[in-house]
């Protein structure tokens, strides 16, 4: 079964089969860049990945809980823990922190590659890794054989393809042409009218210059939440978190304008930190010696997949960004190409699953993972509105505001941002399991 795009969601894909196939199923894996693991949509930043409840029960199903605690990772907790801080950064004297956030669930923070690493470890040699193979499109024979053509003319017969290739998914592509009329609007990911400035700031560079910044403390690994600040600011916000020796830092800024429009120039490009700092220049003190010292940003156009119609077209199916890519401010989208997998990966792997059903199985999957997926991604958007002041209920920029905010009104702001993450400390995966097995084998048992 081939399939694009050597990722989280396609890593996690291959793992899955490998643990519970026994061998029944066979895996191409297609990497467009050379070296795998690779790094996916957030190319050579350390980032950090959030694995809530959900997407950690689905790390314990395939067995890697053990790997993760070895390599000193605190396992996710059950009940309230301290989150993010918020912070109003917007004048040139000193701001205040208006918000400690109240977590449902203490996630576990990974660094992306380490996550990588530990899911390729896991592969079974029934697994094979192509690196450098880009997948240009795929075209389906008259027998309903699915050929992948490759940039380099190469030609590859599939039963199943799954595209895992990422927001600009050439799978996606290939699959909203061939359905034609009315579907061209869901072939390209569409610009969602922010720049992230991106970058890693040493924390002995800050040190020299601020030894007691907010951004300093922070233990060894990716912790994400209770050292992470969220500095807001009317369409704008700045996250700075720890990551071991360093300090990440991702700057938005939101033009309306331009959201939705096609976005001119490269989705990702290395600015200079002028380039990213110069939009902050009227802050507080503590924002601009941390975003200053940063020596180099790379400008990431987000772009996110309009809510599909359809994430499986006979023997071809989207998982993780391909399907859904959505805007960062949750932090979940690599959970949710996760889950995708874990599902698609159990169902595909099942003893059931017999090749004559194979697409009404990707239409479970489908049945399963659009809704849950879509509302995943309509909730990080509202909770970027919110961050930038650009919801509906906090603008702040009305006549009645003109000196801005009042604290109260930051208070309320705040709350409404922590109820919008209690969704992720909740998760009955086994239950969800069951369920789905069940309709495995309804379907498979049924006559034609
Ligand atoms: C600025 C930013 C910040 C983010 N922060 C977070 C965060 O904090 N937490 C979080 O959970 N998520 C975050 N995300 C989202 C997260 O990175 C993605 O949701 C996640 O990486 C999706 O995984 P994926 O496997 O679907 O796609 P990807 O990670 O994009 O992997 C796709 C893979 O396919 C390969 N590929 C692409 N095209 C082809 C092709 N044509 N042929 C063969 N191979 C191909 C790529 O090289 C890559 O290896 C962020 C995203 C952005 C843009």
């Amino acid at each position: 079964m081939p399939r694009s795009g050597c990722g989280i969601g396609g890593l996690t894909l291959a793992a899955c089969i490998s643990k519970f196939s026994e061998g029944r199923v066979a895996v191409d894996i297609y990497e467009a860049e050379p070296e795998v693991p690779t790094f996916g949509a957030v190319g050579g930043i350390s980032s950090g990945v959030a694995i809530w409840k959900h997407s950690w029960q689905v790390l314990q199903d395939l067995g890697l809980e053990e790997e993760i605690v070895r390599q000193g990772f605190d396992v996710p907790t059950d009940g309230a823990s301290r989150g993010p801080i918020f912070r109003k950064s917007d004048q040139s004297t000193e701001g205040y922190d208006f918000h400690t956030h109240i977590l449902p669930y203490r996630p576990l923070g990974l660094h992306r590659l380490t996550l990588l690493e530990i899911l390729r470890s896991k592969l079974s040699p029934d697994c094979k890794v192509h690196p450098s193979k880009r997948l240009e499109r795929y075209e389906v024979s008259s027998e309903g054989f699915i050929n992948l053509v490759f940039s380099d003319f190469e030609i590859t017969t599939a039963d199943i393809l799954v595209g895992a290739d990422g927001v600009h998914s050439a799978t996606r592509q290939s699959m909203f042409r061939y359905m034609g009329d009315g579907y061209e609007q869901y072939i390209l990911p569409v610009f969602n009218g922010t720049i992230a400035y991106r970058g890693m700031l040493p924390k002995t560079k800050l040190v020299e210059t601020y030894p007691d910044h907010r951004a300093l403390d922070g233990p060894k690994l990716v912790r994400i939440f209770p050292e992470l600040t969220i500095y807001c600011l009317k369409c704008t916000h700045v996250v700075s978190h720890p990551v071991g020796p360093s300090i990440g830092i991702g700057c938005f800024r939101y033009n309306p304008d331009t959201e939705g429009q096609a976005h001119t120039g490269p989705s990702v490009a290395d600015v200079p930190t002028q380039e990213a700092t110069s939009h902050f220049e009227t802050w507080e003190p503590d924002i601009r010696s941390l975003i200053q010292h940063v020596e180099s940003y790379s400008a990431w156009a987000i772009h996110v997949v309009k809510p599909l119609p359809c994430y499986a077209q006979g023997s071809v199916v989207l998982i993780g960004d391909a399907a859904h890519a959505m805007t960062p401010h949750q932090g979940v989208g690599a959970a949710q190409a996760i889950e995708d997998a874990h599902v698609l990966g159990r169902l595909l792997a099942h003893p059931s699953a017999v090749k004559e059903k194979i697409q009404l199985i990707l239409k479970l999957y489908e049945e399963l993972r659009l809704p849950p997926t879509q509302e995943a991604a309509e909730k990080s958007h509202i909770t970027g509105m919110m961050y930038e002041f650009n919801h509906p209920s906090f603008l702040f920029n009305d006549p009645s505001h003109p000196d801005g905010p009042s604290r109260e009104e930051l208070k309320a702001l705040g709350n409404t941002v922590g109820i919008s993450f209690v969704w992720l400390a909740d998760s009955q995966l086994e239950e969800e399991w069951a369920e789905a097995e069940a309709r495995l084998k309804e379907i498979c048992e049924k006559p034609e």
